[in-house]
Protein backbone atom coordinates (compact mmCIF):
# COMPACT_ATOMS: atom_id res chain seq x y z
CA UNK A 1 0.00 0.00 0.00
CA UNK A 2 1.22 3.40 -0.80
CA UNK A 3 2.32 5.45 2.42
CA UNK A 4 0.10 8.69 2.49
CA UNK A 5 1.57 11.64 1.41
CA UNK A 6 2.09 13.91 4.61
CA UNK A 7 2.53 16.97 2.08
CA UNK A 8 -0.80 16.48 -0.52
CA UNK A 9 -4.03 18.51 0.49
CA UNK A 10 -6.49 16.59 2.27
CA UNK A 11 -9.40 17.47 0.23
CA UNK A 12 -11.91 15.05 0.80
CA UNK A 13 -10.24 13.75 3.50
CA UNK A 14 -13.29 14.02 6.39
CA UNK A 15 -10.58 13.08 9.21
CA UNK A 16 -7.95 15.55 8.17
CA UNK A 17 -10.33 18.41 7.43
CA UNK A 18 -11.67 17.80 10.89
CA UNK A 19 -8.38 17.80 12.89
CA UNK A 20 -7.34 20.94 11.07
CA UNK A 21 -10.68 22.76 11.85
CA UNK A 22 -9.34 21.86 15.67
CA UNK A 23 -6.37 23.66 15.31
CA UNK A 24 -7.65 26.84 13.37
CA UNK A 25 -6.77 30.04 14.87
CA UNK A 26 -9.43 31.64 16.03
CA UNK A 27 -8.26 35.12 16.42
CA UNK A 28 -5.52 37.34 14.90
CA UNK A 29 -3.93 37.02 18.02
CA UNK A 30 -3.72 33.33 17.65
CA UNK A 31 -3.26 34.07 13.75
CA UNK A 32 1.07 33.59 14.41
CA UNK A 33 4.04 34.68 12.34
CA UNK A 34 1.88 36.76 9.42
CA UNK A 35 2.48 40.07 11.20
CA UNK A 36 3.28 41.15 7.62
CA UNK A 37 -0.11 40.62 6.81
CA UNK A 38 -1.74 41.17 9.98
CA UNK A 39 -0.75 45.33 9.89
CA UNK A 40 -2.01 46.56 6.47
CA UNK A 41 -5.24 44.47 7.43
CA UNK A 42 -6.15 45.50 10.73
CA UNK A 43 -5.70 49.28 9.63
CA UNK A 44 -7.86 48.92 6.89
CA UNK A 45 -10.58 47.04 9.51
CA UNK A 46 -9.91 50.05 11.44
CA UNK A 47 -9.93 52.92 8.66
CA UNK A 48 -13.19 50.73 7.16
CA UNK A 49 -15.15 51.11 10.71
CA UNK A 50 -14.55 54.92 11.58
CA UNK A 51 -15.83 55.44 7.97
CA UNK A 52 -18.81 53.05 9.06
CA UNK A 53 -18.40 51.10 5.49
CA UNK A 54 -17.80 47.63 5.12
CA UNK A 55 -14.11 46.45 4.00
CA UNK A 56 -13.03 46.44 0.88
CA UNK A 57 -12.69 43.47 -1.10
CA UNK A 58 -9.41 41.42 -0.12
CA UNK A 59 -7.68 38.62 -2.64
CA UNK A 60 -5.34 36.03 -0.88
CA UNK A 61 -2.97 34.62 -2.91
CA UNK A 62 -0.48 31.84 -1.82
CA UNK A 63 0.45 28.15 -2.24
CA UNK A 64 -1.94 25.48 -0.27
CA UNK A 65 -2.14 25.29 3.59
CA UNK A 66 -0.42 28.81 4.15
CA UNK A 67 -3.67 29.66 6.06
CA UNK A 68 -6.01 31.70 3.36
CA UNK A 69 -9.50 29.81 4.76
CA UNK A 70 -7.57 30.29 8.60
CA UNK A 71 -7.17 34.19 7.91
CA UNK A 72 -10.73 35.08 6.13
CA UNK A 73 -12.52 32.94 8.79
CA UNK A 74 -10.98 34.81 11.76
CA UNK A 75 -11.53 38.18 9.82
CA UNK A 76 -15.39 37.79 10.49
CA UNK A 77 -14.83 37.05 13.54
CA UNK A 78 -12.87 39.83 14.69
CA UNK A 79 -15.10 42.57 12.62
CA UNK A 80 -18.28 40.60 14.08
CA UNK A 81 -19.52 39.99 10.75
CA UNK A 82 -21.30 37.23 9.11
CA UNK A 83 -19.90 34.66 7.29
CA UNK A 84 -20.80 32.65 4.00
CA UNK A 85 -18.30 30.46 2.20
CA UNK A 86 -18.68 28.97 -1.06
CA UNK A 87 -15.80 27.85 -3.33
CA UNK A 88 -15.49 28.91 -7.46
CA UNK A 89 -15.98 25.40 -8.69
CA UNK A 90 -19.12 25.03 -6.37
CA UNK A 91 -20.29 28.69 -8.50
CA UNK A 92 -21.11 26.60 -11.98
CA UNK A 93 -24.02 28.95 -13.22
CA UNK A 94 -24.84 32.78 -12.67
CA UNK A 95 -27.59 31.44 -10.66
CA UNK A 96 -25.48 29.96 -8.18
CA UNK A 97 -23.90 33.17 -7.29
CA UNK A 98 -27.36 35.73 -7.45
CA UNK A 99 -29.08 32.54 -5.02
CA UNK A 100 -26.00 33.64 -2.63
CA UNK A 101 -25.64 37.31 -3.22
CA UNK A 102 -29.25 38.01 -2.64
CA UNK A 103 -29.67 35.84 0.62
CA UNK A 104 -26.27 37.86 2.21
CA UNK A 105 -26.87 40.49 5.39
CA UNK A 106 -25.26 43.57 5.36
CA UNK A 107 -21.37 43.52 5.96
CA UNK A 108 -20.92 39.60 5.41
CA UNK A 109 -17.62 38.40 4.30
CA UNK A 110 -18.31 36.20 1.70
CA UNK A 111 -15.26 33.77 1.04
CA UNK A 112 -14.80 32.22 -2.21
CA UNK A 113 -11.95 29.84 -2.02
CA UNK A 114 -10.19 28.79 -5.49
CA UNK A 115 -11.72 31.78 -7.08
CA UNK A 116 -9.82 31.05 -10.05
CA UNK A 117 -11.45 28.30 -11.15
CA UNK A 118 -14.78 30.46 -11.27
CA UNK A 119 -16.45 30.22 -14.70
CA UNK A 120 -16.18 33.61 -16.72
CA UNK A 121 -19.39 34.04 -16.66
CA UNK A 122 -20.14 33.79 -13.33
CA UNK A 123 -17.03 36.09 -12.81
CA UNK A 124 -18.85 38.99 -14.68
CA UNK A 125 -22.23 38.99 -12.90
CA UNK A 126 -19.74 39.36 -9.66
CA UNK A 127 -17.84 42.22 -11.37
CA UNK A 128 -21.10 44.71 -10.57
CA UNK A 129 -21.75 43.25 -7.44
CA UNK A 130 -18.68 44.26 -6.29
CA UNK A 131 -18.23 47.75 -7.71
CA UNK A 132 -22.51 48.51 -7.27
CA UNK A 133 -23.88 46.04 -5.11
CA UNK A 134 -25.90 45.36 -7.65
CA UNK A 135 -26.16 42.72 -10.17
CA UNK A 136 -27.23 43.29 -13.54
CA UNK A 137 -28.92 40.58 -15.96
CA UNK A 138 -30.61 40.20 -19.14
CA UNK A 139 -34.64 38.44 -18.93
CA UNK A 140 -35.79 37.02 -22.10
CA UNK A 141 -33.71 37.09 -25.67
CA UNK A 142 -34.75 39.53 -28.59
CA UNK A 143 -37.39 41.94 -29.10
CA UNK A 144 -38.76 41.14 -25.43
CA UNK A 145 -35.18 41.39 -23.48
CA UNK A 146 -35.24 43.46 -20.65
CA UNK A 147 -32.35 44.05 -17.89
CA UNK A 148 -32.92 43.45 -14.65
CA UNK A 149 -31.21 45.20 -11.83
CA UNK A 150 -31.00 43.56 -8.10
CA UNK A 151 -29.42 45.26 -5.55
CA UNK A 152 -27.51 43.21 -2.59
CA UNK A 153 -26.30 44.22 1.07
CA UNK A 154 -22.98 45.77 0.76
CA UNK A 155 -20.44 42.93 1.38
CA UNK A 156 -16.95 42.39 1.75
CA UNK A 157 -15.23 39.10 -1.18
CA UNK A 158 -13.11 37.28 0.35
CA UNK A 159 -11.32 35.51 -2.84
CA UNK A 160 -8.48 32.71 -2.15
CA UNK A 161 -6.45 31.60 -4.92
CA UNK A 162 -3.33 29.54 -5.21
CA UNK A 163 -3.02 30.92 -8.87
CA UNK A 164 -3.13 34.48 -8.99
CA UNK A 165 -2.01 34.67 -12.50
CA UNK A 166 -4.79 32.60 -13.82
CA UNK A 167 -6.98 35.68 -12.83
CA UNK A 168 -8.05 38.06 -15.33
CA UNK A 169 -6.50 41.71 -14.61
CA UNK A 170 -10.10 43.03 -14.89
CA UNK A 171 -11.06 40.35 -12.07
CA UNK A 172 -7.91 41.62 -9.86
CA UNK A 173 -8.37 45.30 -10.81
CA UNK A 174 -11.56 45.14 -8.36
CA UNK A 175 -9.59 43.85 -5.38
CA UNK A 176 -9.22 47.05 -3.13
CA UNK A 177 -6.19 44.70 -1.51
CA UNK A 178 -3.93 41.53 -2.42
CA UNK A 179 -2.72 39.50 0.97
CA UNK A 180 -0.13 37.57 -0.33
CA UNK A 181 1.38 34.56 1.55
CA UNK A 182 4.92 33.59 1.97
CA UNK A 183 6.36 30.37 3.01
CA UNK A 184 6.25 30.77 7.14
CA UNK A 185 9.90 30.89 8.68
CA UNK A 186 10.96 27.73 11.46
CA UNK A 187 10.36 30.15 13.93
CA UNK A 188 7.32 30.59 13.27
CA UNK A 189 6.31 27.50 12.65
CA UNK A 190 7.76 26.08 15.93
CA UNK A 191 4.96 28.60 17.39
CA UNK A 192 2.67 27.55 15.59
CA UNK A 193 3.46 23.93 16.87
CA UNK A 194 3.77 24.45 20.22
CA UNK A 195 0.16 25.94 20.16
CA UNK A 196 -1.24 22.72 18.63
CA UNK A 197 1.03 20.60 20.67
CA UNK A 198 -1.02 22.37 23.40
CA UNK A 199 -4.80 22.04 21.90
CA UNK A 200 -3.93 18.29 21.82
CA UNK A 201 -2.46 17.68 25.07
CA UNK A 202 1.19 16.91 23.80
CA UNK A 203 4.41 17.58 25.36
CA UNK A 204 7.05 18.07 22.54
CA UNK A 205 10.71 18.74 23.18
CA UNK A 206 12.79 21.71 21.38
CA UNK A 207 14.81 19.24 19.50
CA UNK A 208 11.62 17.81 18.43
CA UNK A 209 10.01 21.12 17.93
CA UNK A 210 12.52 22.12 14.93
CA UNK A 211 13.00 18.88 13.69
CA UNK A 212 9.11 19.68 12.55
CA UNK A 213 9.21 22.79 12.16
CA UNK A 214 12.29 22.74 9.52
CA UNK A 215 10.60 19.61 7.83
CA UNK A 216 7.56 21.13 7.16
CA UNK A 217 8.14 23.36 4.06
CA UNK A 218 6.99 26.45 5.47
CA UNK A 219 3.58 25.30 5.22
CA UNK A 220 1.32 25.07 8.92
CA UNK A 221 -1.08 22.51 7.53
CA UNK A 222 2.42 20.40 7.03
CA UNK A 223 3.46 21.30 10.53
CA UNK A 224 0.28 20.18 12.02
CA UNK A 225 -0.13 17.14 9.89
CA UNK A 226 3.56 16.04 11.15
CA UNK A 227 2.93 17.03 14.56
CA UNK A 228 -0.38 14.78 14.48
CA UNK A 229 1.36 11.75 12.77
CA UNK A 230 4.42 12.06 15.85
CA UNK A 231 1.90 12.13 18.37
CA UNK A 232 0.35 8.97 16.81
CA UNK A 233 3.84 7.58 17.18
CA UNK A 234 4.17 8.40 20.65
CA UNK A 235 1.00 6.95 21.58
CA UNK A 236 1.27 3.36 20.48
CA UNK A 237 5.12 3.22 20.40
CA UNK A 238 6.15 5.11 23.22
CA UNK A 239 6.04 4.61 26.73
CA UNK A 240 3.22 6.53 28.15
CA UNK A 241 4.11 10.69 29.31
CA UNK A 242 6.30 11.08 32.76
CA UNK A 243 5.92 13.73 35.19
CA UNK A 244 3.36 15.63 37.26
CA UNK A 245 1.13 16.89 34.76
CA UNK A 246 1.21 13.66 33.14
CA UNK A 247 -2.87 13.08 33.70
CA UNK A 248 -3.20 15.62 31.35
CA UNK A 249 -0.31 15.46 28.38
CA UNK A 250 -1.48 12.48 26.59
CA UNK A 251 1.66 11.92 24.30
CA UNK A 252 5.17 12.87 24.34
CA UNK A 253 7.46 13.46 21.61
CA UNK A 254 11.14 13.36 21.77
CA UNK A 255 13.58 13.22 18.19
CA UNK A 256 13.34 9.35 17.93
CA UNK A 257 9.51 10.64 18.04
CA UNK A 258 9.72 12.53 14.77
CA UNK A 259 12.66 10.47 12.99
CA UNK A 260 10.84 7.13 13.19
CA UNK A 261 7.43 9.21 11.91
CA UNK A 262 9.82 10.40 9.31
CA UNK A 263 10.57 7.16 8.59
CA UNK A 264 7.13 5.74 8.66
CA UNK A 265 5.97 8.97 6.23
CA UNK A 266 9.05 8.17 3.99
CA UNK A 267 10.60 11.54 4.60
CA UNK A 268 14.30 11.50 4.39
CA UNK A 269 17.04 13.01 6.23
CA UNK A 270 16.96 16.25 3.20
CA UNK A 271 12.98 15.98 4.03
CA UNK A 272 12.03 14.62 1.14
CA UNK A 273 9.40 12.41 0.18
CA UNK A 274 9.00 9.70 -2.04
CA UNK A 275 7.43 11.55 -4.71
CA UNK A 276 9.54 14.44 -4.78
CA UNK A 277 12.34 11.76 -5.23
CA UNK A 278 10.47 10.18 -8.25
CA UNK A 279 10.04 14.02 -9.63
CA UNK A 280 14.03 13.85 -9.46
CA UNK A 281 14.69 10.86 -10.45
CA UNK A 282 12.41 11.17 -13.67
CA UNK A 283 14.14 14.22 -13.98
CA UNK A 284 17.49 12.44 -14.23
CA UNK A 285 16.41 10.18 -16.48
CA UNK A 286 15.50 12.63 -19.23
CA UNK A 287 19.31 13.33 -19.11
CA UNK A 288 18.98 16.53 -18.92
CA UNK A 289 16.94 17.65 -21.34
CA UNK A 290 13.93 19.52 -19.85
CA UNK A 291 10.32 18.26 -19.66
CA UNK A 292 6.96 19.36 -19.85
CA UNK A 293 4.85 19.57 -17.20
CA UNK A 294 2.10 16.80 -18.64
CA UNK A 295 4.97 14.20 -19.16
CA UNK A 296 6.59 14.82 -15.39
CA UNK A 297 3.13 14.25 -14.23
CA UNK A 298 2.84 10.99 -15.87
CA UNK A 299 5.96 10.02 -15.24
CA UNK A 300 5.63 10.00 -11.49
CA UNK A 301 1.86 9.59 -11.26
CA UNK A 302 1.09 12.84 -9.48
CA UNK A 303 -1.26 15.20 -10.79
CA UNK A 304 -0.25 18.53 -12.64
CA UNK A 305 -1.92 20.33 -9.96
CA UNK A 306 -0.24 18.63 -6.95
CA UNK A 307 2.94 19.19 -8.86
CA UNK A 308 2.99 22.82 -9.35
CA UNK A 309 1.19 23.60 -5.95
CA UNK A 310 2.64 21.03 -3.77
CA UNK A 311 6.11 19.55 -4.80
CA UNK A 312 7.35 21.95 -7.28
CA UNK A 313 7.77 25.24 -4.92
CA UNK A 314 9.89 23.36 -2.49
CA UNK A 315 11.90 21.72 -4.82
CA UNK A 316 12.70 24.94 -6.54
CA UNK A 317 13.24 27.08 -3.33
CA UNK A 318 15.72 24.31 -2.53
CA UNK A 319 17.68 24.88 -5.32
CA UNK A 320 16.82 21.04 -6.85
CA UNK A 321 14.95 21.68 -9.82
CA UNK A 322 14.15 25.17 -12.25
CA UNK A 323 11.64 25.87 -14.35
CA UNK A 324 12.41 26.77 -17.75
CA UNK A 325 10.61 27.97 -20.68
CA UNK A 326 11.21 24.52 -22.21
CA UNK A 327 10.05 22.67 -19.17
CA UNK A 328 11.26 21.28 -15.92
CA UNK A 329 15.26 20.51 -15.50
CA UNK A 330 17.14 18.94 -12.67
CA UNK A 331 20.09 21.45 -11.10
CA UNK A 332 23.55 20.48 -10.18
CA UNK A 333 22.48 20.10 -6.44
CA UNK A 334 19.72 17.81 -7.60
CA UNK A 335 22.12 15.73 -9.71
CA UNK A 336 24.20 15.45 -6.91
CA UNK A 337 21.78 14.68 -4.16
CA UNK A 338 20.88 11.48 -6.17
CA UNK A 339 24.37 10.87 -6.55
CA UNK A 340 24.71 10.92 -10.00
CA UNK A 341 26.47 14.11 -12.44
CA UNK A 342 24.73 15.45 -15.08
CA UNK A 343 25.30 15.14 -18.53
CA UNK A 344 27.40 17.25 -20.72
CA UNK A 345 24.78 18.62 -22.32
CA UNK A 346 22.59 19.70 -19.32
CA UNK A 347 24.93 22.09 -18.40
CA UNK A 348 24.06 24.21 -21.03
CA UNK A 349 20.92 24.37 -19.55
CA UNK A 350 21.59 25.66 -16.02
P1 LIG B 1 -5.22 27.55 3.08
O1 LIG B 1 -6.62 28.04 3.10
O2 LIG B 1 -4.21 28.60 2.69
O3 LIG B 1 -5.04 26.29 2.26
P2 LIG B 1 -5.70 26.94 5.87
O4 LIG B 1 -6.22 28.23 6.37
O5 LIG B 1 -6.70 25.86 5.59
O6 LIG B 1 -4.79 27.17 4.57
O7 LIG B 1 -4.60 26.44 6.92
C1 LIG B 1 -4.30 25.08 7.14
C2 LIG B 1 -4.09 24.84 8.63
O8 LIG B 1 -2.89 25.48 9.05
C3 LIG B 1 -5.20 25.42 9.49
O9 LIG B 1 -6.05 24.41 9.93
C4 LIG B 1 -4.51 26.03 10.70
O10 LIG B 1 -4.57 25.15 11.78
C5 LIG B 1 -3.08 26.15 10.30
N1 LIG B 1 -2.66 27.54 10.13
C6 LIG B 1 -2.53 28.20 8.95
N2 LIG B 1 -2.03 29.44 9.14
C7 LIG B 1 -1.85 29.57 10.47
C8 LIG B 1 -1.34 30.64 11.31
N3 LIG B 1 -0.89 31.80 10.77
N4 LIG B 1 -1.29 30.44 12.63
C9 LIG B 1 -1.70 29.26 13.16
N5 LIG B 1 -2.17 28.21 12.44
C10 LIG B 1 -2.24 28.36 11.11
Amino acid sequence: MATPSAFQPSAGNHGEEEFERSLRPRSFREFLGQDRILEPLQVMIQAAAQRSETLEHLLFSGLPGLGKTSLALTLADEIGAPLKMTSGPALERARDLVGILSSLERGTVLFIDEIHRLPRVVEEYLYGAMERFQIEFTLDQGMHARMLRLDVQPFTLVGATTREALLSAAFRSRFGHTLRFEPYEPAALRLILQRSAGLLRTRVSTQALDLLAENARGSPRIANRLLRRARDVAQVEHASPRGSDSEDIQAEIDPAVVQRTFELLGIDGHGLERADRRILEALALAAGRPLGLKNLAVAVGESEESLEEVYEPWLIQQGLLARTPQGRILQAPGWSLLGLSPPESASELR
